[in-house]
């Protein structure tokens, strides 16, 4: 049984992230989903509970998908999850370069234990990011093309967005 983690912000989860998931959870026996505090950005707009349920919530449905909320590290996450192996999304060039780093770091900081898979976005979620959602919904544009209608109503039941 082939098991991954996708470890993220998720802060909040858009439907770029939903685009990976999906594609991860085809090719997987199991996707563990961990939230994580990225501790080189901002706690931002929820807290990671919230960030979780969200997305419990989303996929409550998929006996195949795990959500978790951890402040270890994520190799650690996977190893004491016994996932083979980490999934992380790709959209751009500078996604790569900060991606090239932090496969390399974990495999080091796992003893070669963890490696990482990178997915690709369809096309049409490529460009969506958490902070671009939330920069458009506070300038007053529709979100309901990037995040799920669930994400939309937490995000709008925000007075104050980070
Ligand atoms: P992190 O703080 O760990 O980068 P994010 O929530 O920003 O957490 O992203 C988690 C993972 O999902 C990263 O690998 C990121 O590149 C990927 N990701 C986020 N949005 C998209 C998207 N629209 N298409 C493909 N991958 C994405």
């Amino acid at each position: 049984m082939t098991k991954v983690l996708y470890p993220g912000s998720f802060n909040p989860i858009t439907k770029g992230h939903m685009n990976i998931i999906d594609q991860a959870s085809e090719l997987f026996d199991e996707v563990v989903i961990a939230v994580l505090q990225n501790t080189l950005k901002k706690v931002g707009l929820f807290t990671l509970e919230e960030r979780a349920e969200m997305i419990k919530e989303l996929y409550k449905e998929k006996k195949n998908i795990r959500v978790i909320v951890s402040t270890d590290a994520a190799v650690d996450v996977a190893l004491s999850h016994n996932c083979k192996a980490i999934v992380r999304g790709l959209r751009s060039l500078s996604d790569y370069d900060f991606e090239v780093q932090l496969q390399q770091m974990n495999k080091e900081i796992s003893d070669n234990q963890i490696n990482t898979i990178c997915l690709f976005a369809d096309k049409e979620y490529q460009f969506i990011s958490s902070s671009m959602v939330k920069e458009i919904h506070n300038l007053g544009k529709d979100i309901s093309k990037y995040v799920a209608p669930l994400v939309q109503e937490r995000i709008e039941s925000k007075k104050e967005h980070v």
